[in-house]
């Protein structure tokens, strides 16, 4: 396991990203931060915490309520999931492209 904290964007278990889906198991799984945690740049510190600045972002919007409200905001500590997905080839102005989508339909939500 490398040394780095898993992203702490609220929503990176769900995005339909290849690097984060895994074929064997039908998973969207969250990515490492960006950065290993013995990284001493100053430069973006927050990269030890996050893959991304959409997921920055994320956090932002959903915690900032609880920041302000001085109430706790809960440390992802292990790899989250979400489940139900599969690799899908849909065809597009008669060429054939893969998607990741959510083939669960008893949950599906749009
Ligand atoms: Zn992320």
């Amino acid at each position: 396991m490398p040394n780095k904290h898993f992203c702490q964007g609220p929503d990176c278990h769900e995005r339909t990203t290849q690097d984060r889906f895994l074929k064997s198991r039908g998973v969207i799984r969250g990515r490492y931060a960006l950065w290993t945690i013995d990284n001493s740049s100053e430069y973006a510190p927050r990269a030890k915490f996050f893959c991304s600045t959409g997921c920055e972002s994320r956090w932002l919007d959903v915690h900032m309520e609880n920041i302000e409200q001085a109430r706790p905001i809960e440390f992802i500590r292990h790899r989250r999931e979400s489940g139900g997905y599969a690799k899908v080839t849909e065809e597009h102005y008669g060429r054939n492209y893969n998607t990741i989508k959510r083939v669960d339909n008893r949950t599906e939500i749009e």
